[in-house]
């Protein structure tokens, strides 16, 4: 295994993909603009999926599966729609060795489709309010693949619901953000900052689009996830209505909320480092690696005796690895352990057997030779309680380290020549006025855009910090991925 990472400082673009083709996550496909997902990335994502599948169920939310294939005409019906994803779209015109008789959309969303079921499917307020949830793959045609972050055929959940009221849908859209945030400061140890998006950055066909943005090491921002209230848009379009309880006909008010692979990529470089990924505890596939140090068959013997307790000790609540492997010194584990993020590394060597301890070195501290605080001997009496202690810490300094490199590279410009040094260098949280055309001049002039309108807000007003007219809100601005 090649283990030359491209140090961030010198080249953060090649350093992430240096990293998720080393630590194993992914690979790319012979089709330009698609990715192989590989078993170790698969891994990642299968503990992203049940932390947030678990959050949905547990907030009435049930799964179902829609169709890859989507009539045209769905799309074409809601105009806003196809002017967001025509340019996207891989459409399909032969099957069976036939032209088709209507040409059939790759899903870029669900959306339409599940739009035109639940138009069957609701006839009454006793039918809302429908909350439906979906794990699948969707297609947006790309031309720059960056693996996790842009891929032409990429994975997520998409939510679909519909709601007798505007309230409730309000409630919903809000929910799932929360939801969101949630997973990502919990799960994630990824801090995020809640907002709307402005107009000219929602979802086309939303009435309002919720998103929650991270940043990146490089402090660029990621959207890591969105939430879109879509008032009747997609009611009226695709015909969902109910009779409410007088019996009157009425237009449902519908959700839509999703979270993709994308949020494999924001772990990757919001915790990586130059030795190589940084795995969150609560989402590391692997998090506690044991790595045997012996140098003769007597003390192999023994070793492994204790490493045999040691594993026994941790397997039920711990997802534990012994590499045990003969071919490879301990030298060339721990770096490939590191390479792959596992936060806890324990080590048994014959000294350690005679003193009933074993060594912890944490993943996200440094101190591989024992001098820095990241090392540890401790007893093996307790060991169990010891290391789910030391996960739960790593959990929470992880975070608390993102949390503090956001907030040092987020200023309060005072003027527009200072806040285009800030979007240069991470976010500006300044003083918008809304106004789509100052939002266009910013861009142009800095590549920041909105990243959100954060959902906390002081009740004061001030001067846009573009064009200083009156603003009442303040905007996260940014480069974005
Ligand atoms: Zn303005």
């Amino acid at each position: 295994m090649a283990t030359k990472i491209t140090p961030r400082s010198e080249d953060y673009s090649r350093w992430y993909t240096d990293i998720v083709q080393q630590a194993d996550l992914a690979d790319y496909a012979p089709v330009k603009g698609c990715m192989v997902i590989k078993p170790y990335g698969y891994a990642l994502w299968e503990n992203v999926k049940s932390g947030l599948d678990r959050r949905f169920k547990a907030t009435g939310h049930v799964n179902a599966y829609f169709p890859l294939f989507i009539p045209l005409s769905f799309i074409q019906k809601e105009a806003q729609h196809v002017e967001g994803f025509s340019p996207e779209l891989a459409i399909v015109t032969v099957g069976g060795g036939k032209e088709l008789e209507e040409p059939l959309a790759v899903r870029p969303t669900s959306e339409t489709v599940i739009g035109h079921m639940y138009a069957k499917w609701i006839q009454s307020y006793r039918d809302l309010p429908l909350l439906i949830n979906q794990w699948a793959n969707v297609v947006r045609w790309e031309m720059r693949t960056r693996l996790f972050l842009r891929t032409t055929e990429f994975l997520w959940q998409e939510g679909h619901t519909a709601h007798a009221t505007a309230q409730e849908a309000q409630e919903e859209t809000m929910r799932m953000l929360d939801v969101y945030t949630e997973f990502a400061v919990e799960d994630a140890a990824i801090p995020v900052i809640p907002g709307r998006k402005s107009e000219s950055e929602k979802f086309a066909g939303a009435v309002n689009s919720y998103t929650i943005e991270a940043m990146m090491g490089d402090c660029k921002a990621l959207q890591a996830g969105t939430s879109h209230f879509l008032g009747q848009n997609f009611a009226q379009a695709f015909d969902i209505k109910f009779l409410d309880e007088n019996n009157d006909l009425q237009y449902t008010w519908t959700t839509s909320w999703g979270v993709s692979t994308r949020m494999v990529g924001a772990i990757v470089m919001v915790h990586g480092d130059d030795q190589g990924l940084v795995l969150p505890p609560k989402l590391a596939p692997t998090q506690v690696v044991v790595v045997p140090i012996w140098k003769n068959e007597d003390q192999r013997v023994r070793v492994l005796e204790t490493v045999a307790r040691v594993e026994a000790a941790l397997h039920e609540d711990v997802r534990v690895h012994v590499d045990d492997r003969d071919e490879y010194s301990p030298g060339w584990k721990f770096n490939e352990w590191e390479m792959r993020g596992v936060p806890l590394r324990v080590e048994v060597g014959p000294r350690d057997v005679e003193q009933g301890q074993a060594v912890l070195a944490r993943r996200d501290v440094p101190g591989r030779k024992g001098k820095g605080k990241g090392k540890v001997s401790v007893p093996l009496d307790g060991l169990a309680e010891r290391v789910q202690h030391m996960l739960s810490t790593i959990q929470t300094d992880l975070y608390r380290r993102a949390l503090d490199f956001r907030q040092a590279h987020t200023y309060d410009p005072q003027d527009y020549a200072e806040f285009e040094e800030a979007v240069s260098e991470g976010f500006a949280y300044s003083w918008w006025c809304g106004d789509a055309d100052c939002e266009a001049h910013i861009k142009e002039d800095t590549k920041a855009t909105v990243r959100c309108i954060p959902l906390e807000q002081q009740s004061d007003k001030g001067k846009c910090i573009h064009c200083g007219g009156e603003a009442t809100e303040r905007a996260i601005f940014g480069r974005a991925y």
